[in-house]
C-alpha cells in the first residue's frame, strides 16, 4: 500500500487502493506483469514518445518553459503565441499558478490544484555490495527499516556493486534514514560492508493518496485542458495514471 499510494498506511485512502489491488491481481492476464527495464527510463518513454511524435509530425521544443498563458478570442495564446486549445500536462503546481495568472475565472480547479499535499521518495544508492539474488527484492519495512524495495543496480545494467534502496512516503531526515536503510541492508539482505554513495529525496514526488481526496478535472476553461496523474481518475500517482489521464485528455480535446 506504502509503494502503491506513496502514502503511510494510516493516511491512504483504502478505495484507491482497493482498486489498485483489483486492477492488478483481478483483471485477468498482463494485469500485473513485472518488468524490469535494463535501460534508463529517458530511453524507454520520453525519448521513445518523441521518436513516435516526431514521425508523426509533431512539432517538438524541448526544455522551453511556459512562462505565462492567457485566454484570447476563442483560442489562448501561450507566450504571446496563439493557439485553439491548449493542454497543461505540467506538474500541479506548475499548472495552477500558470491558470492563476492567466486571470480566467477557473477558482473550483485551482482550489482544488492547490489543496493537494504531497509525499516524498528517497533513494539511498548504496555502494560494496556483493549480488543480490534477483535485481528487485522487497523489503519488510517498518517505522526503523524505512525501505520497500532493494534495486541490485549491477544486474539491471548498472555498474558492479551498487544497491538502490527506494524508501515511499519517507518523513525521516537524511542521515536518520541512511543509518535505518544501512542497518536494513545488513540486516535483512546480508549486506555488512555498504556505505553510501548518495541520497535523492525527492520532496514533491507524488500527491498524498488520501480518502476522499476531491481531485481537479480534466476541463479547466474553455479550450484549456489539464492532464497528468493528479488529475481526476481511479489511481493513485503513477506513470499508468498519467498515461491514461492523457488519453481522456486527447479524448476530450476532439469532443
Ligand atoms: C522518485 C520517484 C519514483 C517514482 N516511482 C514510480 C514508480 O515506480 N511507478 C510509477 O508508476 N510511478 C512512479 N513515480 C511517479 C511518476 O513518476 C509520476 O506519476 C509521473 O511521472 C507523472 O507524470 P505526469 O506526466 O503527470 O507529470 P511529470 O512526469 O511530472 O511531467 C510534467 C512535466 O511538465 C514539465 N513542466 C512543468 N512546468 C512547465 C512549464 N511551465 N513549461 C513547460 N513544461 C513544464 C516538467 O518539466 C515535467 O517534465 C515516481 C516518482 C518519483 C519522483
Amino acid at each position: 500500500c506504502v509503494s502503491a499510494l506513496n502514502t503511510p498506511v494510516a493516511r491512504s485512502s483504502g478505495q484507491v487502493f482497493l482498486r489498485v489491488l483489483n486492477d492488478a491481481l483481478f483483471s485477468g492476464s498482463g494485469g500485473a506483469d513485472l518488468l524490469l527495464p535494463q535501460a534508463d527510463l529517458g530511453a524507454l518513454l520520453p525519448d521513445a514518445a518523441m521518436a513516435w511524435l516526431a514521425q508523426h509530425g509533431a512539432a517538438l521544443r524541448l526544455a522551453t518553459r511556459v512562462r505565462a498563458i492567457a485566454p484570447a478570442a476563442n483560442a489562448w495564446s501561450v507566450d504571446d503565441e496563439p493557439f485553439d486549445q491548449v493542454v497543461l500536462a505540467s506538474a500541479p503546481w506548475d499548472a495552477a499558478r500558470l491558470v492563476r495568472a492567466s486571470g480566467v475565472a477557473a477558482p473550483a480547479w485551482c482550489d482544488a490544484t492547490e489543496a493537494l499535499r504531497f509525499e516524498a521518495i528517497a533513494t539511498v544508492y548504496l555502494r560494496g555490495a556483493s549480488p543480490l539474488a534477483a535485481p528487485m527484492l522487497a523489503l519488510r519495512s517498518d517505522a526503523h527499516a524505512p525501505a520497500q524495495f532493494a534495486f541490485d543496480r549491477a544486474q539491471l545494467g548498472g555498474p558492479d556493486g551498487l544497491l538502490a534502496l527506494v524508501v515511499s512516503a519517507n518523513e525521516a531526515p537524511r542521515d536518520v534514514l541512511e543509518e535505518q536503510v544501512l542497518a536494513q541492508a545488513a540486516h535483512q539482505l546480508g549486506q555488512r560492508h555498504l556505505e553510501v554513495l548518495q541520497t535523492v529525496v525527492e520532496k514533491r514526488a507524488t500527491f498524498a493518496c488520501t480518502p476522499a481526496l476531491v481531485r481537479p478535472g480534466v476541463r479547466v476553461a474553455p479550450g484549456l485542458l489539464a492532464c497528468g496523474d493528479y488529475i481526476d481518475g481511479p489511481y493513485p500517482a503513477t506513470l499508468e495514471g498519467a498515461v491514461l489521464s492523457g488519453l481522456a485528455t486527447a479524448k476530450a480535446l476532439g469532443a
